[in-house]
């Protein structure tokens, strides 16, 4: 982070931060190293493609002296027009092997983002928008292409022959060279002021990219709701303010980029004139001859093809930087370890669960959430956690499956600590069912076979009564394979939380994590799914977040939080007789949707 950041950005730091330009050169050298042959192979092509072009005007020269005499011609026609076949198919080749180079750049800076985000911990991914995130992977990466290869290229063989067009001209003569140079130096040191512009310039294009996505995102992902505010216009403007911004920054980009080009045929007229000036004087004095000064000046217009593919080389290597650093920063963000067997070694029945003094925050500066709370769950059997919103009830789910880590205290998981456990081994053993029951894009097969992809027919079958959604699969036209649309739109949100139970089911969990929907379930279907709970936490451990009474009555223990505590533990009877909050959380909130069946407005 810059020093002169605004305070309340510092919790994006990682997404932010500057690289250095030893960091930018690393981070590029990177992913060039790996086709640091196939560079030099295409770089060798185009040079020997070049070569082949300036040996033509010599056959060209041998041919037109030979016209004289009786020698044969055939021979020659046949050597240029092989000459250029050979050029062009070298320089062809090389022109291939490059972009295929670049292309496999690409390649590797997405497959080291993509294994990368998707792994990443939940804190990094709250204080990101995940619409720029996915932008680093499409479009970041895409500026990579240039850089790795075509600008190593231009600025090899740039460089080359720049050197050989210099030591020409030094045999010429050396007052001369010193004048170009010269002139050079100036121009080209106003040229290297430019370059960090277009570096910055395509950055703020890149951020702006990234907005699009971030805006697109948010729109996409509450569509009904822009629909029904009537937000469209509003957020097309925003859309749009964002494809602006980026065009600003491309435009600026690009006029940095023009001035670094124009530069270059300036600084040759420049040399040219000045070269004229005292070239000429210094043929009048008889210090060189006119042809000296012809030839001079010609090599001075042969310097304008390598000077323009080393500023173009160096301009590239600016907009790469820039991409690279938006690129390194989200691969900086921290990933999770889920790597490793997720078998639950060989442990079988239901897990124990033990709060030890747990303290936590979601992040530094905000308020506590849990301010040490104590629980053990040693075995089967239905724990249900009630208490007002917002107490840190789902916040415990976070902690079990150590999305989050505790701020202090312990978290046991069959009594070992959450942070001994691989992380693939916990969550292997847990199904987690969250509130809002996300269901994904696709058939409701994948979405049943998400947490276990190896389940068999006959397991799904099973689960799919269990959950009582088999007679909804059945009157589905194209049953287990039916499309549920982007989010599961296409399902009512008692379908989803079925299918969402029926997923966390399907992975034969230890522990079930079970966030009950406020109000989304039918009468029928709640009786029947707590059915399925109680008959499931005969084997399985069974946290419910509830917040029906119905839930609450049917079990074994029920944990009453409070702000951050836990405030007391025990049976329904036990707490209606000895907690006022409970008493009054009985009578008020759980009853909202009571025994009778009847469904009313929950917390
Ligand atoms: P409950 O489930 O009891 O209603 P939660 O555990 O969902 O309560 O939330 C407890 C507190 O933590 C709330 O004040 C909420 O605003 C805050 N909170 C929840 N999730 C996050 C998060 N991801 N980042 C920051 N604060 C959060």
């Amino acid at each position: 982070m810059t020093k002169n950041e605004p305070e309340q950005q510092a919790h994006e730091r990682p997404v932010r931060e500057r690289l250095s330009a030893g960091e930018t050169w690393r981070a590029l050298y990177r992913y060039f190293r790996p086709h640091r042959a196939a560079v030099a192979l295409g770089a060798l092509c185009t040079l020997i493609g070049a070569a082949t072009g300036l040996a033509q005007p010599l056959a060209a020269k041998a041919l037109v002296d030979r016209l004289g005499s009786d020698e044969s011609i055939g021979g020659i026609i046949l050597l240029l027009t092989a000459l250029v076949v050979l050029g062009t198919a070298i320089e062809s080749v090389g022109a291939y092997v490059l972009e295929r180079t670049a292309e496999s750049v690409v390649l590797a800076a997405r497959r080291t983002l993509i294994g990368r985000l998707l792994r990443l911990r939940l804190p990094e991914v709250e204080r990101t928008q995940p619409g720029d995130l996915m932008s680093r992977i499409t479009s970041d990466t895409t500026l990579l292409r240039a850089v790795t290869t075509q600008s190593v290229v231009s600025a090899v063989a740039g460089g080359l022959s720049f050197i050989a067009t210099i030591v020409m001209m030094g045999l010429m003569d050396v007052v001369l060279l010193g004048v170009t140079l010269g002139v050079i130096v100036l121009i080209g040191g106003a040229v290297a002021l430019v370059m960090p512009k277009i570096a910055k310039a395509t950055e703020r294009a890149q951020e702006a990219v990234g907005t699009i996505s971030t805006a697109l995102e948010r729109a996409f992902g509450a569509f009904r709701t822009l629909k029904a505010s009537g937000a469209e216009e509003r957020e097309t403007a925003t859309v749009q303010a964002a494809a602006r911004e980026a065009w600003r920054h491309g435009v600026r980009s690009a006029k940095w980029q023009a001035v670094a080009w124009s530069s270059v045929g300036f600084a040759v007229q420049v040399s040219f004139l000045a070269v004229l000036g005292i070239g000429g004087a210094r043929v009048a004095s008889g210090a060189i001859s006119v042809s000296t000064l012809v030839a001079f000046l010609l090599f001075l217009f042969y310097l304008i093809d390598p000077v323009s593919r080393l500023v173009e080389g160096v301009s590239q290597y600016q907009v790469g930087s820039a991409a690279i650093a938006r690129i390194v920063r989200a691969e900086r963000l921290e990933t999770e370890d889920v790597a490793g067997s997720a078998e639950q070694a060989g442990r079988q029945g239901p897990a124990a669960v033990r709060f030890e003094d747990v303290t936590f925050r979601y992040r530094e500066g905000l308020p506590y959430v849990h301010h040490g709370v104590s629980f053990d769950i040693p075995g089967p059997g239905m724990t249900a956690f009630v208490g007002p919103s917002g107490a840190g009830k789902t916040t415990l789910f976070g902690l079990i499956e150590r999305f989050y880590d505790a701020t202090g205290g312990r978290v046991l998981v069959d009594g070992r600590g959450v942070h001994e456990w691989p992380l693939a081994q916990l969550r292997s053993a847990i199904g987690y069912v969250e509130q809002d029951a996300p269901v994904l894009a696709g058939t409701l097969r994948e979405n049943l076979l998400f947490g276990a992809p190896g389940a068999t027919d006959e397991e799904i079958r099973e689960v799919l009564v269990r959950a009582r959604l088999d007679a909804l699969v059945e009157r589905l036209p194209d049953g287990l394979q039916t499309l549920v649309g982007h989010r599961g739109s296409q399902l009512s949100g008692g379908e989803r939380q079925r299918v969402a139970i029926a997923r966390a089911l399907l992975r034969k969990p230890r522990l079930l994590l079970l966030d009950e929907a406020t109000s989304q379930l039918d009468a029928v279907n709640e009786l029947a799914l707590r059915d399925v709970v109680a008959e499931v936490s005969r084997e399985v451990t069974v946290l419910v977040v509830a917040h029906r009474l119905s839930t609450v009555t049917l079990a074994d223990r029920i944990v009453v939080m409070d702000a951050g505590r836990v405030r007391a533990s025990g049976t329904h009877e036990e707490l209606v007789a000895a907690d006022p909050l409970y008493g009054e959380l009985a009578a008020t909130q759980f009853l909202a949707t009571g025994e009778d069946g009847m469904i009313r407005p929950g917390r």
